[in-house]
């Protein structure tokens, strides 16, 4: 499992980030949350429960490779 911050939406063509997410009415999240993939390798990405220690996120199991699971990247991924 991988964190990260921005993930691609299959509905709309757009990535969206978990604050986005997080903001969404229960309706449109319902919605969305089938429809979530890696930005970078397509992979199923789901979105973590925001609890009072943590930020919003989302997590995927990437493919092998994947850009976002690189070393170069992982520094910068809650940044996105
Ligand atoms: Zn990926």
């Amino acid at each position: 499992m991988l964190l990260m911050n921005r993930v691609h939406c299959l509905l709309n063509g757009e990535d969206i980030t978990a604050g986005q997410f997080n903001s969404m009415n229960d309706e449109k999240r319902e919605l969305y949350r089938d429809n979530l993939v890696c930005i970078a390798c397509g992979r199923r990405a789901t979105f973590r429960r925001v609890s009072a220690k943590r930020t919003p996120t989302f997590a995927a199991q990437h493919k092998d490779g994947c850009i976002l699971t690189s070393k170069t990247w992982s520094a910068f991924r809650y940044l996105q």
